[in-house]
């Protein structure tokens, strides 16, 4: 496909839900794609009802219409990365799926399993679109308790307390699926915000300063929006990560208070 201008944006794919206080979804993987020099494109993957207290509803988007646009939209703009959030439904994974064999732009996903505030589960489809993407996934950067839940070890928030635990399961996830992993481990004890990523057969650690902050909003779908972005700038993956972390936690850093709940990273 010819190019028309030499100096672009890179068309970043955005595959997330609807947060109406912007906090996550949509709205901040957009404003994180476009500050940091990509052109957001993308689908509502489900529309949630929050704000900054809270989910109290998520609501499906027709999976027909989703694989309508992500195939128009497919094969008219070449996308150079794609990143994928909250899924909405298994109708939505298999669409996303039959689509993403028109690109062969890198694909990092952020499999939210719930929200920090709120008490809806998502497992259901997470466990599902592991293995309908199985093939077209690049990175995928889960938290603990998301880890645990994709590999089927518990739904416990508690689930794979050591690093040397969540690393050993990590290894294996990105073996058996051909996929990088960095595990959001921000929460472990100690001073450090420690990430860890596997890689290619290899275990690197991510290491940042701790933060003292309350929860963040939207820090999953921030860091999984920047690594996308700043991958296409050609560094590797794990040199991608270490910026898209240091993004991150500059934002957390200076948060914003939209309402009377949490803050939020954009
Ligand atoms: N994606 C969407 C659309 C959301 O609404 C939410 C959360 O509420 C998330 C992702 C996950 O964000 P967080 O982990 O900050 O709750």
């Amino acid at each position: 496909m010819t190019r028309p201008h030499s100096a672009r944006r890179p068309d970043i794919l955005i595959c997330s839900g609807l947060d109406p206080s912007g906090g996550a979804g949509f709205l901040a993987d957009a404003r994180v794609v476009h500050e940091l020099g990509g052109r957001p494109v993308g689908v509502i993957t489900a529309l949630t009802v929050q704000n900054t207290l809270g989910m109290r509803e998520c609501h499906e988007v027709d999976a027909e219409v989703i694989g309508e646009q992500l195939n128009v939209l497919l094969t008219d703009v070449e996308v150079d990365a794609i990143k994928l959030g909250l899924l909405g439904s298994e109708a939505v994974v298999r669409v996303l799926a039959d689509n993403l064999a028109l690109t062969r732009a890198p694909v990092i996903w952020d499999p939210v399993v719930a929200p920090t505030r709120g008490s809806i589960s998502f497992l259901r489809i997470v466990e599902t679109a592991l293995e309908q993407l199985r093939g077209h996934l690049t990175l995928i950067t889960p938290n603990r308790q998301e880890l645990a839940a994709l590999t089927g070890i518990s739904n416990g928030r508690d689930s794979l307390p050591t690093i040397e635990q969540a690393v050993a399961v990590a290894e294996s996830l990105s073996t058996s699926h051909e996929v990088s992993v960095l595990v959001k481990a921000g929460h472990f004890d100690g001073d450090q915000a420690m990430d860890v990523l596997v890689h290619e057969g290899k275990v690197e650690y991510l290491h940042g300063p701790r933060i003292d902050t309350e929860d963040v909003h939207g820090t999953g779908c921030a860091l999984s929006s920047a690594i996308a972005t700043l991958l296409t700038r050609g560094a590797s993956i794990p040199e991608t990560c270490r910026a898209a972390k240091q993004f991150v936690a500059e934002r957390i850093a200076h948060a914003a208070r939209p309402g009377r709940g949490a803050p939020a990273v954009v």
